[in-house]
């Protein structure tokens, strides 16, 4: 249907569409199923955008087209043990060679890195350089020889698997490199507006998803000889659940105009990734309550709903870390 290329330009096989347009598929696509809103978030929101912004004329025509096509994903390997909301501890080195450069170390959690067509890899390069200076970001395709990954149990999200992943003397050409040498964290920075109002927009579908089930919910279950909409505390409930996806959709449509309209918007990003994060995790918590017995069962959407909203507060940089920035935009 063109989504994944609905905010690419013409010259890529795009729509040319912009990020509003977007928004408003990307939450109808979510309250449907959340999975496939999150698709977007990792094909478009962060793969696209880090290429369109990043990407050489050699690179953009390598990796876009298959993007837009959706016939690939990218994953982003940037956490490891030891550096999970301090990404700049990232110890994977990328050592210069004769045929490019060799990338040793381990990544975790990189989600649907067996799937991807290649990985963004953040790895170091000046190891005399602490903190986030000295690493820069490689393209590595799936297929390069000393890459290892294995499969992470867990909680939810099953539809993304989540990848253990080896870099054993993986060798890259010299043109893997993606943007300036050593300006590894100014690629991942440019881009996470995108992925951020993504994500956002994808937990607002999805706590929409979660209010329509209580709506039927209430309806069609009986207790006491009535319907439970009857009932005015579970009333109050929904239309409060409702107030907050309302007010979480508002901000981020908000962000997704200041995105159309090029203008700043860090602030807003980390805001409205906070705001509908929060905001599906706690309504998913109330449709469980709601449920009660139906939607502990293994069968029900709600509890799916339920483990898989558990991550996302703490995914795609942690709301502590979000209410460390926006505390900074407010000048402290
Ligand atoms: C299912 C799943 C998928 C993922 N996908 C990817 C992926 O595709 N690519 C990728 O690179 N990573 C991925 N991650 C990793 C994810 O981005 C990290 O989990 C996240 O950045 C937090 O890091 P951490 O888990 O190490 O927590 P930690 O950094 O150890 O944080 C633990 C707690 O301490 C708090 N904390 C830490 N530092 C501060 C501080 N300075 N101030 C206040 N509080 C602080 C945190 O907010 C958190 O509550 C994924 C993780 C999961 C679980």
């Amino acid at each position: 249907m063109g989504v994944l290329g609905m905010v690419a330009p013409p010259q890529w096989g795009g729509l040319g569409l912009d990020w509003v347009s977007l928004a408003l598929v990307q939450e109808r696509l979510a309250q449907h199923a959340y999975f496939v809103g999150s698709i977007v978030n990792r094909v478009v929101g962060f793969g696209l955008m880090t290429m369109l912004r990043n990407g050489s004329a050699a690179q953009q025509q390598l990796w876009i087209p298959p993007l837009v096509q959706g016939t690939g994903v990218m994953a982003l390997a940037l956490t490891e043990g030891h550096a999970g909301s301090d990404a700049g501890a990232v110890e994977t080195r990328a050592i210069p060679d004769v045929a490019g450069w060799r990338l040793r170390g381990r990544k975790i959690w990189i989600s649907d890195a067996d799937q991807a067509m290649a990985l963004l890899v953040v790895a170091r390069t000046d190891p005399d350089r602490r903190g986030s200076r000295g690493l820069s970001m490689f393209i590595v395709p799936r297929a390069s020889e000393g890459l290892s990954m294995t499969p992470l149990p867990k909680v939810g999200n099953n539809a993304m698997p989540s990848w253990d992943i080896g870099f054993d003397d993986v060798l890259v050409p010299q043109d893997a490199l993606l943007g300036p040498l050593n300006e590894g964290f100014s690629v991942l920075g440019s881009t996470l507006h995108y992925s951020r109002a993504s994500l956002a927009t994808t937990c607002v579908g999805s706590a929409q998803a979660v209010v329509n089930l209580c709506l039927a919910h209430l309806r069609d279950r009986h207790q006491f000889g009535r319907a439970l909409s009857e009932f005015q505390v579970l009333r109050h409930r929904v239309a409060d659940m409702q107030m907050r996806v309302d007010q979480a959709r508002w901000i981020v449509r908000h962000l997704a105009w200041l995105i159309a309209t090029g203008q700043p918007c860090a602030l807003e990003a980390s805001q409205a990734k906070v705001i509908a994060t929060e905001t599906l995790q706690a309504l998913s918590n109330d449709a469980m309550q709601m449920f009660a017995s139906q939607g502990y069962s293994a069968e029900s959407d709600v509890q799916r709903i339920w483990r898989d909203a558990r991550l996302y507060t703490f995914g795609e940089g942690t709301n502590e870390v979000q209410r460390d920035l926006i505390a900074r935009h407010l000048g402290l």
